[in-house]
C-alpha cells in the first residue's frame, strides 16, 4: 500500500458534518481523532457563550478556521436588504467573539429577481459590512455555489464570478472559498484558481464528493471517494496556486446524519488520509 501523503495537520471538519453532535461533543471527538481545525456553523452556537466556546475549541488543540455562514444579501425590498446587512454584522461580532479569522459567505439570490440585480446587491451588501469586518480583523470569503442553487441560494455560481466580484471590491479582506462540490464541473476552474491564488485570495478549501444519483439537492453530499469529483487534482491546483490552509470536510448528508457519528468521523479521517 502506498504511503499516504497526507497527515491530519491540515484536516478541518465543519460542525454541520456531524450535525447531531452538540459542539462540545464535536470538539472532544475531533480532537480525539487528531483533527486540527474546526469550522463552526452558527446554529452550533445557539444558547452558548460564544467567546467561551472559542476558548474551549482552542484549549482542545483545535484551530477555529471559520464561521459559517454570512451572506444572503439580495432581497426585493430595501428593508429585506437591510435585514441581511444587520445579520451579517451580527455574524462579524460572533466571529470576533469566537476568534474565527474568517466568515464564509453564501451570497444569496432573490427568487424572481434577475441574477445581475442580485449580484449588484451582493456587492453592495459586502461593501456595507466590510469596514466592520476589517476593524474586527475578520476576513470574508465569497463561496460560489453550484448553479443548481442560483434560484434562491446564490447568484455567484462560478469561481470566475467570485473572482470578478472580489476584483470589483478590491479589498484584502475579501477573497474566495473554493468548494469542490460546487466547482468541480467548471472547465475554467484551474485557470480561475490560479487567478485568485496568485494574489493570495484563496481563503478556504472545502471538500466532500458528488454522489450519483444525488437524492437531495442540498443534503446528499458524499464522503470523499464516494463520487466523481477529482478532489486530489483540485487540491493540487489550489496548492500550486499558493494555498496552504486547511482542507475542510463539509458534508451535509441526511444519510450520514442518521448513522453513528463516531463511526462516521473515523471514516472521514481514514478516507482523508488515504486520499493523498
Ligand atoms: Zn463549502
Amino acid at each position: 500500500m502506498a504511503q499516504p501523503l497526507l497527515d491530519t495537520t491540515q484536516l478541518c471538519v465543519h460542525t454541520i458534518t456531524t450535525k447531531p453532535w452538540p459542539i462540545e461533543t464535536a470538539i472532544d471527538r475531533y480532537a480525539a481523532h487528531g483533527v486540527q481545525g474546526m469550522t463552526v456553523w452558527r446554529d452550533a452556537l445557539a444558547g452558548r457563550d460564544i467567546a467561551a466556546t472559542g476558548q474551549r475549541i482552542r484549549d482542545a488543540g483545535l484551530a477555529v478556521v471559520s464561521l459559517c455562514r454570512g451572506g444572503f444579501f439580495p432581497a426585493e425590498t430595501a428593508a429585506g436588504r437591510q435585514a441581511a446587512i444587520d445579520d451579517n454584522r451580527r455574524a462579524i461580532d460572533e466571529a470576533a467573539a469566537l476568534g474565527a479569522p474568517l466568515i464564509v459567505l453564501v451570497c444569496g439570490a432573490a427568487l424572481g429577481q434577475p441574477l445581475p440585480v442580485s449580484r449588484q446587491q451582493i456587492q453592495a451588501g459586502i461593501e456595507a459590512v466590510l469596514p466592520q469586518a476589517a476593524a474586527a480583523g475578520v476576513k470574508l470569503a465569497v463561496e460560489p455555489l453550484h448553479p443548481m442553487y442560483a434560484d434562491s441560494r446564490s447568484a455567484i455560481n462560478t469561481l470566475g464570478q467570485a473572482n470578478d466580484l472580489c476584483a470589483a471590491i478590491a479589498s484584502p479582506w475579501v477573497g474566495v472559498a473554493v468548494d469542490v462540490y460546487h466547482l468541480w464541473w467548471d472547465p475554467h476552474l484551474q485557470a480561475e484558481i490560479q487567478r485568485c491564488g496568485e494574489i493570495g485570495r484563496i481563503f478556504a478549501f472545502h471538500i466532500c464528493d458528488w454522489r450519483t444519483p444525488t437524492d437531495d439537492l442540498l443534503n446528499d453530499r458524499g464522503l470523499m471517494g464516494e463520487g466523481c469529483i477529482p478532489i486530489r487534482q483540485i487540491r493540487g491546483w489550489v496548492e500550486e496556486a499558493g494555498f496552504g490552509g486547511f482542507h475542510e470536510v463539509e458534508i451535509f448528508s441526511n444519510r450520514y446524519w442518521t448513522t453513528d457519528q463516531e463511526t462516521f468521523l473515523g471514516r472521514i479521517v481514514e478516507v482523508y488520509l488515504a486520499s493523498g
